[in-house]
């Protein structure tokens, strides 16, 4: 995906979704075929919350991550540089980053979040700046390959039936010799992948799947991610197997994600970048009263008891920790006095001690050794228990099909308990 693209949506890519969502593309079909993105199925993997927001309810957000921003600049800069090419005029380094420069400040709106509060605007620009100079350096004077397309727009049906279709657009596309054909996306993330990530890459194998379709003739498409931050490359390919697996797995995603009526929250380091935090359920309560005024903060409802839960669990810890302190005392003492029972007016308390033997624990690993000679002695049976815990977890996560989870469903009664737990916090979380 590109930078450009990433964490959220790009707006070219939002105002095409919707426009397929309502209007039947000019195929000669009865039933227009559900079209996915790679990034709109990405951000329902991300996060189905994140995906209704903006896919089936369209909540408008101008909000946009400066590294998007920056993203977004780097791959205009690019365009305009190969656009130029195709009327053989070699744009000079001054000349492009002079037009960076521009569209930067052209484009600039107030809505740009900087998550990472440690960099300046005019820093991420000087990133930006740096990226092009890199890749200017590298390629210059650009004619490795013949490039056959830019921003290129593709789209083709993932079924014979046509029901699901895939669309997107190719950063690059350039043409090394006859038969050959480089898919190219330009990277301005801070993190660099490793080649496995990238091997198990989805958007750019989607992309082989047009080319092949586009271009039956093609004998060779490489995949080519430009990581521009590092001033590397990194080559994938694909084989026929792993596109035909990666095609079963998206139309099976793109039927969850058509029939599914619920869309929870996934939490992540995402989160951080995501246009709709003011309303999701889990970061709405920070924004909702943020802006008031410090008299009225305190005694707002649910900040209130926050700050009461936590008093409450400080001082259970403190209690807790009393508690163990007076029944070593209490354990001293019947000891000294070679007594069981100790008395007060109101209450007594008997200290006794216990013959145990500690065993290793679920996680130890001394574990599988002990579980292994207990079952073996043919005694398992009679000291194991059933874990309700991980049978309600594996139940609800579907993973046992669905005649044995209805069949032990009904074995059970449905619950559905609270979970409330206290955190620490920072600034934004
Ligand atoms: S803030 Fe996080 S959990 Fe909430 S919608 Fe966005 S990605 Fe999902």
């Amino acid at each position: 995906m590109s930078a450009k693209k990433t964490p959220g949506e790009s707006a070219r890519e939002k105002a095409v979704d919707t426009a397929y969502r309502t209007e039947p593309i000019a195929w000669k079909m009865e039933r227009p075929p559900v079209i996915y993105s790679p990034s709109r199925l990405e951000t329902y993997r991300q996060c189905p919350q994140k995906f209704k927001f903006t896919y089936i309810d369209q909540v408008p957000s101008s909000l946009e991550g400066i590294e998007a921003f920056m993203g977004s600049r780097v791959h205009e800069a690019l365009y305009k540089l190969y656009t130029d090419l195709r009327f053989c005029k070699l744009t000079s380094l001054e000349d492009l980053l002079a037009y960076y420069r521009e569209i930067w400040e052209n484009e600039w709106h107030g809505d740009i979040q900087i998550i990472r509060d440690e960099l300046t605007p005019d820093e991420y620009r000087a990133l930006g700046e740096k990226c092009l100079i890199d890749y200017y350096r590298r390629y210059a004077p650009f004619d490795q390959t013949r490039t056959l397309g830019l921003e290129h727009p593709v789209q083709f049906n993932l079924d014979p039936d046509g029901r699901y279709a895939m669309k997107g657009f190719i950063d690059r596309l350039s043409q090394p010799k006859d038969g050959v054909i480089w898919i190219h996306d330009y990277k301005t993330k801070g993190f660099f992948p490793t080649q496995q990530d990238l091997d198990q890459d989805r958007q750019l194998a989607y992309y082989q799947m047009a080319v092949q379709r586009l271009w039956p003739e093609t004998k060779e498409v490489e995949l080519i991610w430009h990581y521009l931050i590092f001033d590397q490359e990194i080559r994938s390919r694909r084989t026929t197997d792993d596109l035909e697996a990666l095609r079963q797995e998206t139309i099976a995603l793109i039927e969850e994600i058509e029939t599914t009526t619920e869309f929870p929250v996934k939490q992540s380091a995402l989160c951080s970048w995501c246009e709709y935090r003011a309303i999701c359920p889990l970061f709405r309560h920070l924004y909702e009263t943020a802006s008031l005024p410090k008299n009225e903060y305190m005694n707002e409802e649910g900040v209130f008891l926050v700050e009461r839960l936590a008093a409450l669990q400080i001082e259970e810890v403190r209690v807790k920790g009393e508690i163990e302190k007076v029944k070593e005392a209490l354990l001293a003492y019947t000891q000294k006095k070679g007594v069981e029972i100790l008395f007060s007016k109101t209450h007594k308390v008997r200290v006794k001690i216990y013959e145990n033997v500690r065993f290793p624990g679920r996680n130890d690993p001394g574990r599988p050794a002990l579980e292994k000679a207990i079952k073996e002695a043919g005694r398992w049976e009679e000291v194991s228990s059933l874990d309700v815990f991980a049978l309600s977890k594996v139940l609800l996560s579907g993973a046992w099909g669905a005649e044995l989870t209805e069949r032990l469903k009904k074995l059970g009664k449905p619950d559905k308990s609270p979970w409330i737990k206290v955190f620490p916090r920072d600034e934004r979380k």
